[in-house]
């Protein structure tokens, strides 16, 4: 039979498919000798099987009985017991933290007879009756699904009637009115009593935890995050602990280092006689957790020997929930913790100093996407700014924005092309959406570990919080400074979540330091340098002395050419020639379709030669040395021709005048007849070489003038010819003897040897699959895998990707767009016979891949275990595909860095 329920001292923190990232790490801290309350997990596989059947498998109540006598036992106290009750939390936890989305209920086990137990147990009587109101009040909202309002509302009541704004003071008698109060709310709301079994209470609590897994809310965040959709939580249960028993007592939560810069220190917040959630819903203001110092000094140095022995043994940042019941300390949770993109690179490189783990290590800890973000650009720190606020640095980043005070309207106006700043008091989880649609975040009230921070810099997004300056009025959609300064919805704000700063208007923005490291204006050896560049360049340099895959860009001139060799590139992977054929040029291309005989288009030609010839220089003097890969013209013609309605509508005007202009009825003949349904399936490429006579040999005349010019001005050129969209190697042989009689006569002309690769794009099936004889006319294969996902599916991208997309990511027909991140099942299937087949003709074929999931993370991991010879990609993703490319070499068998 299967094991549905395990207790802490079962688990550990390797078992977080089974057993949640709570309960994983629960067991791994009752493990090591943490002080952790005992308690038991309910498996991940329990709640799919829930999920899936709508009823508890088989055997899970009398397990969940089992190990629950046990708990008792241990104890000494049975759940619920009238006299000398045992309480327990019924607490969600994921595989993956989702914070704040699925739900936890606290003091079960609590009943109109229990409570005087608990009260006799505690010698305090209101604490009995505050737990018992925030059972009834958990319990209602989540497992009975009455509007948590009602409850607040009727907690409100009581706090006004004794003049405070504070549940302190608040006293015996009310927290017992508020009891009566509240299961009356549940009887109105659902119609039957609170229930009085506590193991009813429990079961339902469990099963109400794993439908929390398909809250909307939780399925928004998991689409959001590329979280599975069917992984289902776990459920831990618990013994209470409590620190809502008065002054001595009290409830916190901690990192071990700043998760926002990566500075070591004490980071934390910790609020006195307090329960659960108390910290984050931010019902009375927290203190910093050095002041624990003062109240409970014996406490919190027990705290921070904990905390660095969790770090020691984890290795790695941590964060925690902890509570201290009457001076005694437990802990409730703890985890690796989310960070933002610099906190990871510079925590990274601290715990290599420290001698914590190597720098291969140092490399898997990090990835390219957040190397992405540390590229985004930052606000100019010389631009005059008007500071209006100041708040604390939670997610970094530079927002510029449009304020709204509402989800909804942030939604609403992102969809119409704005860019918005989403102000709150604090954030909950309904505001997702929102926080989702903004470019930033800005709150007023709460700490980094506020329910905005967390969830920002888990998505990467810039958020100021806490900017107590600032009086928000969503209601009234405003805010107002302390100087009395009104921001309207729909002013502009720009917030810095580095520094905290809030500013009016709009702030210009400059290039990032990582970017300025990278284009080598930033020195990593100076003292003064950035600790986030320094880390990121060692870390970068590890990476490039271990992976195996070269990177190369894509870059059409040499503008591109330059910035990518400086990024790191090792050559061109594909320069497009279309663009050369633009502008001023195009005369030029429609006097060769144009080309009735055989003089009209040598002259056309001729015209091109000289101007290909000196896009070419530039790109191999700014890559000398290096290998550029020149793929010949693509495109279909009739993309350099006048658009068809336009030029019929002029012909149109012309004739009615009387006055219609030769050339242009030519040139609307040719239109015609160049017209194509399907263009992407049409007269493109290799075709266009073999029908438009002259054309690739001016091309590759081009390149081998170009490359002898370079040659003896004292260069080193390494030109590579691609020719495009090959379906058969009968196209490519035609080219290729072509294309070596005129290097041939450039070498004679000039004197210098010319000899350069020809080779070809993989991007149609048919080319895949007779990858082998294809081989046998090429040097080089490039992977053209936009086209090869385009032609293997049958998707034209353009049309489907605003047209269905949305629907099949919603449907789970793919987690993420085929366009994004290589199909590696499909096209994947493809590369990798070809790659296979391609070699054993030709065992010294090159092979590459030039389409965008060379910058691609989860891709470039897939060409490196293909064993590709190298990527190609965006000159701004050329760090990316480094990093990306040493951790694939790496070969994390820790994959878990989210
Ligand atoms: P979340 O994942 O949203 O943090 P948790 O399951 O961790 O939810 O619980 C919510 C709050 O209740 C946390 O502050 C946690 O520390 C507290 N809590 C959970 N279980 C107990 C317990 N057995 N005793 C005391 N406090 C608890
Ligand atoms: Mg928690
Ligand atoms: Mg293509």
């Amino acid at each position: 039979m299967t094991k549905y329920v395990y207790d802490f001292a079962e688990g550990n923190k390797d078992l977080k498919d089974l057993l949640g990232g709570k309960g994983a790490n629960l067991a791994e801290m009752t493990n090591i000798g943490l002080p952790v309350p005992p308690g038991f997990t309910i498996t991940t596989e329990a709640c799919r099987a829930y999920l899936v059947d709508g009823a508890e498998p088989d055997g899970l109540r009398a397990e969940v009985a089992d190990h629950l006598a046990r708990l008792e036992a241990g104890i000494g106290r049975r759940l619920g017991d009238p006299a000398d009750p045992l309480l327990v939390s019924v607490r969600s936890g994921a595989k993956f933290s989702m914070p704040g989305m699925m739900e936890t209920v606290l003091n079960v086990g609590l009943n109109d007879e229990s409570v005087h137990g608990l009260a006799a147990q505690s010698g305090s009587e209101r604490f009995a009756w505050d737990s018992y109101r925030r059972l009834i009040q958990m319990f209602g909202k989540i497992v009975l699904g009455i509007d948590p309002e009602r409850f607040d509302d009727a907690l409100e009541d009581k706090k006004r009637a004794r003049g405070s704004d504070s549940d302190l003071d608040l006293t015996t008698d009310d927290f017992r009115t508020l009891v009566t109060a509240y299961k009356k709310i549940v009887r109105d709301a659902t119609g039957r009593d609170f229930p009085q079994d506590p193991a009813e209470q429990m079961s339902q609590a469990v099963r109400a935890v794993f439908d929390s897994w398909n809250a909307e809310r939780a399925i928004l965040y998991r689409r959001q995050e590329r979280i599975p959709a069917d992984l289902g939580t776990a459920v831990n249960i618990v013994a209470m602990v409590f620190g809502n028993l008065g002054m001595d007592s009290g409830t916190g939560v901690a990192f071990t280092r700043d998760p926002a810069s990566g500075a070591q220190g004490i980071y934390g917040d910790y609020l006195q006689n307090a329960q659960g959630e108390d910290v984050v819903a931010g019902i009375r203001n927290t203190v910093p957790l050095q002041q624990l110092a003062e109240i409970d000094r014996a406490s919190y140095d027990q705290l921070l020997e904990i905390m660095a022995t969790l770090e020691r043994h984890y290795r790695d940042l941590c964060d925690i929930e902890f509570t201290i019941e009457r001076g005694k300390l437990w802990m409730l949770q703890t985890r690796v913790g989310k960070r933002t993109a610099a906190a990871a690179y510079v925590i990274a490189n601290q715990l290599v100093d420290e001698g914590m783990i190597d720098l291969d290590e140092a490399v898997r800890r990090v990835n390219g996407a957040q190397l992405a973000q540390l590229m985004f650009p930052r606000f100019d720190t010389e631009a005059k700014k008007e500071r209006i606020a100041r708040g604390m640095n939670a997610s970094p980043g530079a927002a510029v924005g449009k304020v709204v005070f509402d989800s909804y309207t942030a939604v609403k106006w992102s969809r119409s092309g704005e860019k918005v700043i989403l102000v709150r008091r604090e954030t909950n989880p309904d505001d997702l959406n929102g926080m989702i649609a903004a470019e930033g975040i800005l709150t007023s009230r709460g700490g980094k570990t506020s329910h905005a921070a967390v969830v920002a810099r888990g998505m990467g997004k810039t958020c100021v919080c806490g900017a107590e300056e600032l009086d928000v009025d969503t209601k009234g959609r405003r805010l107002t400074t302390r100087d009395g300064l009104v921001v309207e919805e729909g002013d502009v704000l720009s917030i810095d979540g580095s520094n905290g700063m809030v500013y009016r208007g709009e702030v210009p923005v400059v290039s990032s330091p990582v970017v300025e490291y990278f284009e080598g204006r930033q020195e990593t050896t100076a003292v003064e340098s950035d600790v986030l560049v320094k880390a990121v360049h060692r870390i970068m340099t590890r990476a490039d002395e271990v992976r195996c895959l070269g990177v190369r860009a894509n870059a059409d001139t040499p503008e591109d050419a330059a910035r990518a060799r400086r990024f790191g590139a090792q050559g061109v992977g594909l320069c497009r020639t279309e663009h050369m054929f633009l502008g001023d040029r195009r005369q030029h291309v429609e006097r060769l379709i144009l080309a009735d005989t055989e003089t009209e288009r040598e002259s056309a030609l001729a015209a091109l030669l000289p101007l290909q010839r000196e896009d070419f220089v530039g790109i191999f003097t700014a890559m000398n040395g290096l290998p550029v890969t020149v793929r010949l013209l693509d495109p279909p013609l009739h993309e350099f021709l006048p658009d068809i309605t336009e030029l019929s509508v002029r012909v149109a005007l012309a004739e009615a005048r009387g006055d219609a202009n030769e050339n242009d009825l030519r040139l609307l003949q040719a239109v015609h007849k160049l017209h194509e349904q399907n263009p992407m399936l049409g007269l493109r490429g290799v075709r266009l070489g073999l029908v438009i006579p002259g054309l690739f040999t001016m091309q590759v005349r081009a390149i081998a003038e170009a490359a002898a010019q370079c040659r003896a001005a004292g260069g080193n050129p390494h030109a590579e010819i691609m020719i495009p969209l090959v379906g058969t190697v009968q196209e490519l042989e035609i080219i290729r003897a072509e294309a070596e009689e005129v290097l041939a006569e450039v070498s004679r002309e000039s004197g210098a040897d010319l000899h350069c690769l020809i080779g070809t794009m993989i991007e149609l099936p048919r080319a895949a699959l007779t990858a082998g004889q294809i081989a046998g006319a090429a040097e080089f294969f490039s992977f053209g895998t936009n086209d090869l996902t385009q032609t293997v599916w049958g998707f034209s991208r353009d049309d489907v990707e605003a047209a269905f997309f949305s629907a099949y990511l919603e449907k789970g027909i793919f987690g993420v767009s085929p366009f994004e991140t290589l199909d590696t099942d499909g096209v994947g299937r493809l590369v990798r016979l070809a790659t296979e087949e391609g070699r054993a003709a030709r065992p010294e074929l090159k092979v590459g891949v030039c389409g965008e999931h060379g910058g691609d993370p989860d891709s470039v991991h897939f060409f490196h275990q293909v064993g590709l010879d190298y990527v190609s990609c965006s000159p701004f993703r050329v760090p990316v595909a480094r990093l990306e490319a040493g951790r694939a070499a790496l070969q994390s068998s820790d994959s878990d860095t989210r």
